[in-house]
C-alpha cells in the first residue's frame, strides 16, 4: 500500500484497476522505405481500415454527439484526397510512417486556411494520423484507453477532446499526473461529478492494472489498498449515493439554524438540473458566459430573453444575478482593454462596466424588465468592486434602472477590509472567494505554477471573511458565499461560523454541503470557525477545523 496526494476534486470515492492514457508518439523519421511501395501501401490501408472500424465502433457505443464526431473521423481516415497524398510519397520511396504523417499534416494544413468548423477539424486529423502511426507500429494508440471494462483513467493531463468523450460508465475516476485545480480536467470532473484527484505528480506506481482508491475528499490516491481500505471506500461511496437519494431538505445546521443552499449557473439551460439537486435559488447567476463568444454587446431584447427563462425557473426565490464581470480569465472584446499586462489587476469587472457605461445601463434595464415580468426575487451585484464609492455608485445605479436590491461581490481585500462601510450604502455581499484568494494571496488563478497559494482555507483569506461576516451581521445585512470555496464541505460549515448567511455552488456540490451542514449547530461551527482562523497557513486550518470537527 502507497499513498500519493493531490488535489481532490468533490468529495467522491471511487476504486478500480488503473488504465493509462497512452503516451503521444515520437514522430516518424523521414527516411527511405526497405520494403516495396505495394507492401507499405497495404500496410497503410490495413491500418486504416483498423482504425476507421475501431473509431465506427467507439462512436456506436458512445452514442450521441461523440458518435458523430467520431464517425467524422472514421470517414477522414478513409479520405481520398489523404489516401493520393499518401500513396504518392510511398512512390517516391517513403515509408508508410512517413507519408501517413506527412500527407496528413499536409491535409490539415489545408484545413486550417479554411478556418472556421473545417479549419476546427484539423486537430483530429492529427489523432487520427496518430491512431493509423500507432497501427503500423503496433503499439497502442494514444488517448483514452478502452481496456473493455470499468477503470481508472490516469493520464498526464486530458485535451479538452478526450475529457468530452469520456464514458462515463467506463471511467470509474480520473487521476492527473500534471494538471492543476483550475486544469480542463479539473472544471469537467467538478461539473460532471467524476471523482479526481489532480496533480499527484509522476509515479512508478501508477501502472496499467494497478488497483487504486481515488478518494477526493482526502486528495489522495491509494496504491494496492488493503481489504479495510477497500470497504471503508465502497461504504462511503454507498453513502453519497444513498444521501444523493435522499430526499433533498433546505439547507440547515443541526440546530435548525437555516443556511439556504444556492446555486452557481451560467446558462438559464442548468436551473432545470439545479432545481432537481435542490437549489433553493441562485446565488451566482455568471451572465458573461451567455455572451463571451459575442463580437458586440448583446442587445436588451436578447438579455431579457434570458433573464427571464432564468427567472423563471425560480418562481418566488431568490436569483442573484451577476453584472457582466469581463476582463481577466474572461475577456469580452467589446468591453476589455486589450494588451494590458496584468488584466487581473487591469480594467475589468465593474471598472470596465463604468467605462462602457451603457452596457451596464442596458443590462441593468434588461433586468428589470425581466424582474417585473417574473415571480422570482431578482438580486444584482457588482463584480470586481475594490471602493466604497464603486459600491456606492452600482447601488445607485442599479436603483435608478428599477433594482430593488443591489449589492457587490466582495473579491479584493480592500472591500473586505472595509465592509462596515460597504454595508452602509449596498444591500448585501457575497463573497467571491476565487479571485479573495488570488488577491489576497497574490496567485494569478489561472496559472498551475503557483496554484498551491489558490486554498481558501488560508488563514488570511479567512480573516476577511470575519470581516465581512462581522459588518453584515452588524448591519443586518446578507452575505452569501459563491465561490469554489463553498462547495468544501467542512469549509462551508467554517464559512457559517464566521458569518455567510447562504452558501452558492455548482448544483453537483449541494448534497454534500447539505448532508455537512446537517452535522453540525451554530456554536460548532463557530468553534470550527476559532480553530481555523488560529492556524498559520491552510493545511494546519483545514487540519485545526476537522480535529475540532471530531472533537
Ligand atoms: C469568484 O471570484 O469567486 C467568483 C465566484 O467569480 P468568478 O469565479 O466568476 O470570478
Ligand atoms: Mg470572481
Amino acid at each position: 500500500m502507497a499513498e500519493l496526494r493531490g488535489v481532490g476534486i468533490g468529495q467522491g470515492v471511487a476504486q478500480g484497476p488503473i488504465a493509462r492514457m497512452a503516451a503521444r508518439l515520437d514522430p516518424p523519421r523521414e527516411e527511405k522505405s526497405t520494403r516495396g511501395a505495394d507492401e507499405e501501401k497495404a500496410a497503410v490501408a490495413a491500418a486504416v481500415a483498423a482504425v476507421a472500424a475501431e473509431l465506427n465502433a467507439r462512436g456506436e457505443r458512445a452514442g450521441g454527439t461523440a458518435q458523430d464526431v467520431l464517425e467524422a473521423q472514421a470517414m477522414m481516415a478513409e479520405d481520398p484526397t489523404l489516401e493520393e497524398g499518401v500513396h504518392a510519397r510511398i512512390d517516391a520511396g517513403s515509408t508508410g510512417e512517413w507519408a501517413v504523417h506527412a500527407a496528413f499534416a499536409e491535409f490539415a494544413e489545408t484545413l486550417q486556411a479554411m478556418g472556421g468548423y473545417l479549419g476546427e477539424r484539423a486537430a483530429d486529423l492529427a489523432d487520427v494520423a496518430q491512431r493509423v502511426i500507432a497501427h503500423l507500429r503496433g503499439v497502442a494508440a494514444p488517448g483514452v484507453p478502452d481496456p473493455g471494462h470499468p477503470f481508472v483513467l490516469v493520464a498526464p493531463d486530458l485535451a479538452p477532446a478526450d475529457t468530452a468523450l469520456l464514458d462515463l460508465d467506463k471511467v470509474l475516476a480520473v487521476v492527473t499526473t500534471e494538471g492543476g485545480p483550475t486544469s480542463h480536467t479539473a472544471i469537467l470532473a467538478g461539473d460532471k461529478g467524476i471523482v479526481a484527484v489532480v496533480g499527484t505528480g509522476e509515479s512508478d506506481l501508477l501502472v496499467d492494472g494497478a488497483y487504486v482508491v481515488v478518494d477526493a475528499a482526502a486528495g489522495l490516491v491509494v496504491v494496492d489498498p488493503d481489504d479495510t481500505q477497500r470497504a471503508e471506500a465502497s461504504a462511503r461511496a454507498d453513502a453519497r449515493r444513498a444521501a444523493a437519494e435522499a430526499p433533498v431538505t433546505p439547507g440547515a445546521l443541526a440546530d435548525g439554524t437555516a443556511v439556504p443552499l444556492l446555486a452557481n449557473l451560467g446558462d438559464p439551460d442548468g436551473a432545470a438540473e439545479a432545481v432537481a439537486l435542490g437549489a433553493e435559488g441562485v446565488g451566482l447567476f455568471r451572465t458573461e458566459f451567455l455572451f463571451l463568444s459575442s463580437e458586440a454587446a448583446p442587445t436588451v431584447e436578447d438579455q431579457t430573453a434570458s433573464y427571464t427563462r432564468l427567472l423563471q425557473a425560480f418562481p418566488g426565490r431568490k436569483v442573484v444575478v451577476r453584472a457582466l464581470d469581463a476582463g481577466a480569465d474572461k475577456p469580452l472584446k467589446f468591453l476589455t482593454d486589450e494588451g494590458e499586462e496584468n488584466p487581473a489587476l487591469g480594467r475589468r469587472g465593474l471598472r470596465a462596466l463604468r467605462h462602457h457605461e451603457e452596457v451596464l445601463r442596458d443590462q441593468l434595464t434588461a433586468l428589470a424588465a425581466a424582474d417585473a415580468a417574473t415571480e422570482a426575487d431578482l438580486w444584482v451585484m457588482a463584480p470586481m468592486v475594490a471602493t466604497v464609492e464603486e459600491a456606492e455608485y452600482f447601488t445607485r445605479i442599479a436603483r435608478e434602472h428599477g433594482i430593488r436590491t443591489a449589492g457587490v461581490m466582495v473579491e479584493v481585500p480592500s472591500v473586505a477590509l472595509l465592509a462596515d462601510r460597504v454595508f452602509e450604502v449596498t444591500d448585501f455581499g457575497s463573497v467571491g472567494t476565487n479571485d479573495l484568494v488570488q488577491y489576497t494571496m497574490a496567485a494569478d488563478r489561472m496559472l498551475g505554477t503557483v496554484a498551491s497559494y489558490q486554498d481558501p482555507w488560508h488563514p488570511a483569506v479567512l480573516r476577511l471573511v470575519a470581516e465581512i461576516g462581522r459588518a453584515g451581521a452588524a448591519h443586518g445585512k446578507p452575505v452569501g458565499i459563491c465561490g469554489q470555496a463553498a462547495a468544501d464541505p467542512l469549509l462551508a460549515v467554517v464559512l457559517v461560523g464566521l458569518g455567510a448567511t447562504t452558501l452558492s455552488m455548482s448544483p453537483r456540490a449541494l448534497v454534500d454541503v447539505r448532508a455537512e451542514l446537517l452535522k453540525h449547530t451554530l456554536d460548532d461551527a463557530r468553534r470550527l470557525a476559532e480553530a481555523a482562523l488560529a492556524a498559520s497557513d491552510a493545511a494546519s486550518a483545514r487540519d485545526a477545523a476537522r480535529a475540532a470537527s471530531n472533537a
